[in-house]
């Protein structure tokens, strides 16, 4: 190959032109299992949620894993057997932290439209805390676990009106938003809670938005976070927990976002400072990440169906779609591609084994748009990407672990894809493709 390829995780690599993720052959994988197929590695998130643990070392804090980043049981069961806690949205994402072994007082409950009986199994459940994103949701909360005898922890869901400078879609933290509260309600909706029985004020939240790069944004919220939380102490309402949310960025192109050591670093360093000066216990840290630990374990993995080209466009016609990866269609996002076999290295086998393989011949070099059978206009994956394409080549989409399979739908009545965990060599199928019986089966005539 003449340029040295790089890959958003140290666990992609090539051997003999073929692309392996954790030690696994992805060529052998799209053999055994088909496409499209989500592919993830264990290795990659174990070292992404210990960058996190050892940027917490020697405070009291806890790592909520922000399920819906990607919310595959056994990835779950890796991050709880790591020490995770959850940050979860729906009763569902809270079945299956339980069913992964999490804590239930590691859980977090986040989200702005709690129904009654969410709020229920998650009071049963004994979750943690629930970030309350509403003075309504609130008053919900105290009558239902009144009526159950039990008393809910809760911290408010503040909006510190910071611009996370990310993609308008993603951004959470301005006042526009609907998440969260305004700063300036966050007082009296505080000083309901303290009246309310039913309710234990234990924190306060926030969380400005996903694939943020810069460690300012952090800082930002932080000194608004703090100057709250003095003001709830003049009124004499003390809070044990400030939970930081998530949103930290990954490369997916050539973003350089600061590591969860450099931004926890930065922000434990502010707490410890104002603490001091106020004369105060540091309080426990909380954080919610997803997509920096889980967006560039995994890979997508698309066989070209047809090569279409025209007057002034060339298609790359693939079998993975905005189903399977929605991102591309919802925030024009971008996602690296690369050949499961080099062209080079094809090229050579053919050369060796004579061009047996109808996949692996006539091959055209162009500027594809890559794009799925969908019937939308939206259904691309990628654009203007210079790839050397034939039928049947298998392109791996990088830096797709998270928002990837966790955002999939049936569109189309399209079964969603197989996923499987790779781990030092070996491969697990850790949800295996749907089928149409699957898809069929709740429907009646
Ligand atoms: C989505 C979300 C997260 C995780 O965001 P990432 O960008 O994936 O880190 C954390 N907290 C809340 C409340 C969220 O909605």
């Amino acid at each position: 190959m003449s340029k040295q390829e790089t890959f958003p995780t140290p666990f992609l690599s090539r051997k003999d032109g073929v692309l392996h993720l954790d030690g696994v052959n992805l060529e052998q994988l799209v053999q055994q299992h088909g496409t499209p197929l989500y592919v993830y590695s264990a290795g990659h998130i174990r070292d992404a949620f210990s960058q996190y643990l050892d940027a917490v070392k020697g405070l009291d804090a806890t790592i909520c894993y922000a399920v819906k980043a990607n919310s595959n049981l056994s990835l779950l069961r890796l991050l709880a057997d790591m020490g995770a806690g959850f940050d979860i949205v729906s009763a569902g994402e809270l079945a299956r932290a339980l069913e992964a072994g999490g804590k239930p007082e590691k859980i977090v409950f986040s989200g702005v439209g709690k129904s009654t009986a969410e709020l229920e199994m998650a009071l049963d459940a004994g979750v943690g805390c629930f970030n309350i994103e509403s003075p309504a949701e609130l008053e919900r909360l105290a009558a239902v676990a009144q009526r159950k005898g039990k008393v809910a922890n809760i911290s408010l869901r503040v909006n510190p009106d910071v611009d996370a400078k990310t993609h308008p879609y993603i951004s959470t933290g301005l006042k526009e938003n609907k998440f969260g509260v305004a700063m300036d309600q966050a007082l009296a909706t505080y000083q309901r809670a303290a009246v309310l029985p039913g309710i234990r004020i234990v924190g306060v939240d926030c969380h400005i938005g996903s694939q943020i790069t810069q460690a300012q944004p952090y800082a930002d919220a932080l000194d608004r976070v703090l100057a709250l939380v003095d003001l709830l102490h003049d009124h004499g309402i003390t809070l044990h927990h400030l939970d930081l949310g998530g949103g930290l960025g990954i490369c997916y192109k050539d973003e350089t976002p600061p590591s969860p050591q450099t931004v926890i670093g930065e922000l434990a360093a502010k707490v410890r400072a104002w603490a001091d000066k106020n004369r105060r216990d540091m309080p426990k840290l909380m954080f919610e990440p997803g997509r920096s630990i889980v967006g560039n374990c995994g890979v997508l993995l698309t066989s070209v169906e047809y090569l279409k080209h025209s007057e002034d466009k060339d298609f790359a016609i693939v079998d993975a779609a905005m189903n399977d990866l929605m991102r591309p269609a919802m925030y024009e996002s971008y996602h690296g591609m690369t050949l499961v076999r080099s062209a080079d290295a094809a090229h050579q086998k053919d050369a060796t084994h004579g061009a047996h393989n109808a996949s692996h011949s006539s091959k055209t070099s162009s500027t594809y748009d890559v794009v799925g059978p969908v019937c939308e206009t939206g259904d691309w994956l990628g654009r203007k990407r210079h790839l050397t394409l034939g039928e049947g080549d298998v392109i791996a989409i990088l830096s797709a672990g998270a928002y990837g399979m966790s955002m999939a739908s049936n569109y189309n009545t399209r079964p969603r894809a197989a996923e499987i965990l790779a781990d030092a060599g070996r491969a697990r199928v850790v949800r295996r493709r749907e089928t149409l019986t699957d898809l069929l089966g709740p429907e009646r005539v």
